[in-house]
């Protein structure tokens, strides 16, 4: 077994749609990116990438590329799961963590799980979600963005 772990952080802006777990969430705001800034798909494509010493997420997916831009996360995500079937591997299970103070996340966790595990072929019951407020401290607390971490087990297929 190996193990990855994964971090990102998107700031809040206007005028742009919120996607957290490939969820579009109702809110003033979202968060502003290359793609369409899916803080948790992103933290999780790392720690999957991470697992497999296979490099970083902004070296398989440059935010320079054209192709990329404002691309759906859960795009990307299963092109990481395809890269690491390739290398003989398979996630055994996904912890993560959203960490933002606005807005109120729970309803939504289910779909986000929902989405997760349909795009990377894996029971609901094996993907962790939670999210997590800051109580206003730092910059998820002031709601100048949100962060997200994940961490990942992964075993030979
Ligand atoms: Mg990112």
């Amino acid at each position: 077994m190996r193990i990855g772990i994964g971090y990102d952080v998107h700031p809040l802006t206007e005028n742009r749609r919120l996607i957290l777990g490939g969820v579009d969430i109702p809110y003033t705001r979202g968060l502003l990116g290359h793609s369409d800034a899916d803080v948790l798909l992103h933290a999780l494509m790392d720690a999957i990438l991470g697992a497999a010493a296979l490099g970083s997420l902004g070296e398989h997916f440059p935010d320079t590329e054209p192709e990329y831009r404002d691309i759906s996360s859960l795009v990307l995500l299963g092109q990481v799961n395809d890269l690491l079937i390739s290398r003989g591997y398979k996630i055994t299970n996904i912890d993560s963590v959203l960490i933002c103070q606005e807005p109120r996340l729970a309803p939504y966790i289910q779909d986000m799980q929902t989405n997760i595990a349909t795009t990377l072929s894996l029971p609901a019951d094996t993907i962790g979600i939670k999210a997590t407020t800051t109580e206003r401290l730092g910059f998820a607390g002031r709601g100048e963005g949100i962060a997200a971490e994940a961490v990942v087990l992964i075993d030979r297929i």
